[in-house]
């Protein structure tokens, strides 16, 4: 994995990566998984706390993508309420879908 995609931030909730947390770290973007991460695993749709912090962020100016190793039907489902750039079949761990 290229070392720039190395976590250094550890939170236990979407939400408590604020518009300060970013800014004090200098991150200008968000590359998002879904299982685990926005949600737990195998919720097929974005619940309203993901999608109330992803409209947040957004609306902060940060952008953000999601990469996902799940199928394209999945994904797209998921992204419905979300609306943003979304790779699907990723081959995570592998760089692939990050470059
Ligand atoms: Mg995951």
């Amino acid at each position: 994995m290229l070392k720039i995609f190395y976590p250094c931030i550890a939170v236990d909730s979407i939400v408590d990566i604020t518009k300060e947390l970013l800014d004090k770290n200098q991150i200008k973007g968000l590359i998002l998984d879904i299982d685990n991460t926005l949600v737990p695993n195998h919720v097929a749709e974005a619940d309203e706390n993901a999608v109330k912090w992803i409209e947040t962020i957004k609306a902060e100016g940060y952008k953000m993508c999601i990469v996902s190793n799940a199928s394209k039907k999945r994904v797209v489902r998921f992204n419905n309420k979300l609306q943003l750039y979304a790779g699907h079949r990723a081959m995570k761990p592998g760089t692939a879908a990050f470059k």
